[in-house]
């Protein structure tokens, strides 16, 4: 059993969309897929990922560095003991080789879009769902078969009002949601506290409604929406400060009761546990929302949980980043409080498989071998395209 080739591409998200720091114009995404010697359906086994959204393309690294290392690599060093599967633990410390301390996002998401393709592979030679995969290895054999699921948007838009913004709200509640997240950030503080009570008009309560900052304040703005959001009670306050100031967000925390969400920025272990060492953040009602293809992959999320849970947190405090099926399957496969959804947003990386269904705000877990990029056809035709030729 081996990995006989490792490809990827680069391909536009074409969004017209902004947030309160930066518009998606030119955001790119990697696509790969890992190919193995295995067959199955008399096809052999491809693995697929893509690096979530928000950050660019990292064919570069993943071509000079991550791809030959694991290609030169013994086949018999990537497989688990039984000899029946790929090991992505071993494959995670194969790409690691030579890789200096700190420095993370130059090659988290490289590495991380790779594992998380290895792990469908997995799931697949294993013809099981990944996260059936993730329950039996990382959550004691407890397999859900739905997940809790919130709607980020209420992204800023051109031409786009409170009424747009009411509509888009009422349309995901009509689909089955129950929690939406808004921005908040790119407008003036009086502006955007309209944006937040024509979002409660809709949503009905503080606790159905999120907002998020995507980390673009400085000290002043931050205090300042700390203070004025207090009173709305809102299910969290997403990103008020740069991800890496702790002592600000330490600040932001002291005054501000309500949950607060951030994570999505961090790509390390290490600089997780220094968010919660330092950042003021309370076990008992803040959100952690790391991007696990982005940070590494799976394995290494593993081991921010079990530093997480060492610390006094719980799964259910875990949103990961990322409205995909990858972060759908690691949600389930996990036990994570819930997952999040961009409907209709983002072209082909957006959502779930085609035939998903939201009740009551719970997304089901597919039960199709591997991640179930197979049931997205958009994005299928992509990575299938990858495969040709095999
Ligand atoms: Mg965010």
């Amino acid at each position: 059993m081996r990995i006989v080739d490792i490809r990827e591409t680069e391909v536009a998200l074409k969004s017209s969309l902004r947030n309160a720091v930066f518009d998606f114009g030119e955001m790119t995404t990697s696509v790969v897929a890992v190919i193995t010697d295995v067959v199955r359906s008399g096809k052999p086994v491809a693995g697929f990922a893509f690096n979530s959204t928000g950050r660019y393309a990292c064919g570069a690294q993943m071509r000079a560095r991550f791809i030959p290392r694991i290609l030169k690599a013994p086949p018999e060093s990537l497989i688990n003991a039984a000899g029946d599967n790929l090991d992505p633990e071993k494959i995670l410390a194969c790409m690691m080789q030579r890789e200096k301390p700190g420095g993370h996002t130059e090659r988290s998401v490289a590495v991380g879009t790779i594992e998380v393709a290895v792990w469908d592979a997995v799931a697949k030679i294993a013809d099981q769902p990944l996260h059936r995969v993730l329950a039996e290895r990382y959550n004691g054999g407890k397999v859900a078969d739905s997940v809790r699921c919130y709607v980020g948007g209420g992204w800023y838009e051109p031409g786009k009002g409170l009424k747009e913004l009411q509509d888009e709200i009422r349309a995901q509640l009509d689909q089955g949601y129950t929690t939406m997240k808004i921005k908040v950030g790119g407008a003036s503080i009086p502006e955007d506290v309209a944006r937040v009570e024509a979002a409660l008009e809709v949503v009905g309560s503080g606790r159905n409604l999120a907002v998020d900052a995507n980390a673009g304040f400085d000290r002043q703005r931050a205090l300042a929406y700390a203070q004025v959001l207090a009173p709305y009670d809102l299910r969290w306050f997403e990103e008020p400060t740069d991800p890496l100031d702790y002592a600000l967000l330490a600040e932001v925390a002291a005054i501000y009761e309500a949950p607060i969400g951030t994570g999505e920025n961090l790509f390390s272990t290490r600089d997780v546990e220094n968010l919660v060492r330092f950042g003021g953040l309370r076990a008992d009602r803040d959100i952690i929302q790391t991007d696990v293809p982005q940070s590494y992959g799976i394995v290494q999320f593993s081991r921010t949980l079990a530093m997480l849970e060492s610390r006094g947190w719980g799964r259910r405090s875990l949103f990961p980043h990322g409205g995909n099926q990858m972060t759908l399957a690691i949600v389930g496969g996990f036990g994570l409080g819930g997952c999040e959804a961009y409907p209709g947003v983002f072209g082909v990386f957006a959502g779930f498989a085609d035939d998903a269904r939201v009740e009551n705000g719970r997304l089901k877990l597919p039960d199709r071998p591997g991640i179930g990029f197979e049931a997205q056809a958009g994005l299928y035709e992509i990575m299938r395209r990858l495969t040709d030729g095999v």
